[in-house]
């Protein structure tokens, strides 16, 4: 059996079609505007998805001699530099600066090592309290990554209730039992706390780690001032990428090999971990950030006010 239309039928229909063409058209044009402002959004969270933040515990009071081998007497004031990354995937912080113990009696917590490096830290300059000062919470800390564990290295250790301490086996095996020119440098209460949630990377057989999987964090293990010694390279949107060397050079001297540090465990792996960040930030074009160097460091935008993405 057929279906007999009417005229009037077919001009309904025409009617019908016409506006179902323009709704699904609208439609179209909706999704695809809908599309292209996720897009412009997902680009918008990832541009402003990592951010690098440059944070100080103060600064310690020392000699040229202790930070550049051989050099003088003369008085020398270095930074205290950590750092604060606003990850997607989960906020890291980096070493943390001095405990904060520090800024309440820095006798009691650091002892004898006051004399040759005395630190200049305000009771609010602790990680917590600067963190707290841009909104985070320390329950948003997915990891804690430890340059090595040195004493103006080691504050956020334990801050942090949900974080994995990332550090280099020999690192942490060697702050235990160290050398006699070194013991003054590892503060045990600040790592050997219970409840711990560590992760050991393996030297050379887990170098250059991508932290995230994405190549935003790859921590690169430099040994010589430490045993277990790891700098960072970050990569971020707007930026590039910026190489934390942390201790494997203090200063501008050490990263242009005019100065070894003042304090090594191996001169000849601290020099080899200078030639190989050179390495990585001349290919990357890298900007550079060295430890410790009051120059250089002045140079940088630092948190909380500021902040690199
Ligand atoms: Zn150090």
């Amino acid at each position: 059996m057929s279906i007999q239309y009417k005229n009037s039928d077919y001009k309904n229909f025409d009617n019908i079609f016409s506006n179902n063409e323009q709704k699904v058209s609208e439609k179209f044009s909706l999704k695809e505007e809908i599309l292209k402002e996720k897009s412009s959004f997902q680009k918008r969270a990832n541009s402003v998805g990592i951010r690098l933040y440059m944070f100080q515990t103060g600064t310690l009071k020392t000699k040229l001699k202790y930070i550049k081998m051989n050099q003088s007497n003369e008085d020398f004031e270095i930074p205290v530099p950590w750092f604060y990354i606003k990850h997607p995937k989960g906020d890291v912080v980096i070493d943390g600066g001095n405990a904060k113990e520090v800024s309440i009696d820095m006798h009691d917590h650091w002892g004898a090592v006051v004399a040759a490096y005395e630190p200049v830290m305000g009771k609010f300059e602790n990680c917590i309290d600067q963190l707290h000062n841009i909104g985070v919470q320390p329950k948003n800390i997915r990891y804690v990554l430890q340059s090595h564990l040195h004493l103006d290295h080691s504050g956020a250790i334990g801050r942090f209730p949900n974080a994995t301490h990332v550090v280099q086996r020999k690192e942490y095996d060697y702050a235990y039992n160290p050398d006699w020119f070194s013991k003054g440098a590892y503060i045990k209460k600040d790592f050997d706390k219970p409840g711990l949630n560590w992760q050991f990377l393996k030297d050379t057989k887990e170098d250059f780690y991508d932290l995230y999987g994405d190549g935003s964090i790859i921590i690169i293990y430099t040994p010589g001032h430490s045993p277990g010694h790891q700098s960072f390279l970050v990569r971020l949107n707007n930026t590039g990428y910026v190489l934390l060397t942390i201790d494997a050079a203090y200063t501008l001297d050490h990263w242009h090999d005019k100065a070894l540090p003042g304090l090594v465990c191996s001169s000849v792996d601290s020099a080899s971990s200078v030639k190989k960040l050179k390495q990585v930030a001349a290919e990357k074009k890298a900007i550079v950030v060295t430890g410790h160097d009051p120059e250089a460091w002045s140079t940088f935008k630092k948190a909380p006010f500021f902040y690199y993405d």
